[in-house]
């Protein structure tokens, strides 16, 4: 009888063990796998790519309740995806949904996402250049710059690594926090700030088309926005000159402007500032893109 209750336990356990690895991985097994590269903490982008896809293939992935569509290119499918500043560290899941000659895939992932910490500023400001920031033209103006961030061009080859658009020295990084006067909220510095001098010359970074050129804003001053594909675009604001129209495409290093100081500047510099779908991301981490994403 004991031997008989034995025998029946370790068939339980054996059952129990069996079934709940295969739940565990049922979600798991898929015919493709995501590959995910960049530096998993806040501010940053990550390049999500699936390989040996057909052409007809398409696909979402979502991360933080945000859902990004693939771009296939060649028999693999990009994208890439923002860790906005804000995000809080911790675990988060990736879904991926993968469409193919009538079948559906769909798998997750989690990954870590970490704090990081960019610094931060106080910044004393006269009621003329604070009232800028408090025009409703400005909040407009900034909608507008936000759309044409996701206009979502997908047909560019990327030539080599990103470049710097101008060069000079950086007088503010990337993801500072900015307490104005006595404001206890801080504001995220979303590029960084290139000192330059007026009429120096501006390029592209990288491959692109012109989605946005306007001149003279009130805060932002003369406007460029340019569109890599893959979901990633790039903003220049307080230009002197634009030598470049809407709609057109530029190559890698082509001039795009010039330096100047309109808006609300203090002077010639150029804020550079980079984006995945719409949200501000480390423009230095574009200056490592995986190989595979460059022809
Ligand atoms: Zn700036």
């Amino acid at each position: 009888m004991i031997r008989y209750l034995k025998y029946c336990f370790v068939l339980l356990i054996s059952f129990i063990f069996l079934f709940g690895i295969s739940n565990i991985y049922s979600n798991e097994i898929s015919k493709y796998s995501l590959v995910l590269k960049g530096e998993f903490t806040q501010g940053s982008i990550l390049f999500a790519e699936i390989n040996g896809v057909s052409q007809e293939a398409t696909g979402t992935v979502t991360f933080n309740n945000n859902e990004y569509d693939f771009e296939n290119d060649k028999n693999t499918l990009f994208t890439s995806i923002p860790v906005g500043l804000a995000t809080k560290s911790g675990d988060y899941k990736i879904d991926v949904n993968i469409e193919e000659n009538g079948n559906k895939y769909s798998f997750s992932r989690t990954i870590t996402i970490k704090s990081k910490s960019y610094g931060t500023q106080q910044l004393w400001m006269s009621e003329d250049q604070l009232a800028k920031y408090d025009n409703p033209q400005a909040d407009r103006d900034n909608d507008a710059i936000i759309e044409a961030l996701k206009a979502g061009v997908d047909d560019i080859e990327w030539d080599g690594q990103f470049t710097k658009p101008v060069q000079g020295r950086t007088s503010t990084g990337y993801g500072l926090r900015r307490y104005y006067n006595d404001d206890p909220e801080p504001e995220f510095h979303k590029g960084i700030d290139i000192a330059s001098w007026n009429g120096c010359n501006i390029v592209a970074p990288q491959n692109a088309i012109v989605v946005m050129a306007r001149e003279n804003l009130v805060l932002h001053g003369t406007v460029l926005v340019l569109d890599h594909g893959r979901g990633v675009g790039s903003l220049y604001l307080h230009m002197g000159s634009i030598c470049v129209k809407e709609g057109q495409r530029v190559n890698k290093g082509q001039v795009i402007g010039t330096i100047g100081s309109s808006g609300a500047s203090t002077g010639p510099h150029l804020h550079w500032a980079t984006y995945s779908h719409g949200v501000p991301i480390n423009p230095w981490q574009l200056f490592a893109v995986p190989s595979s994403w460059i022809k």
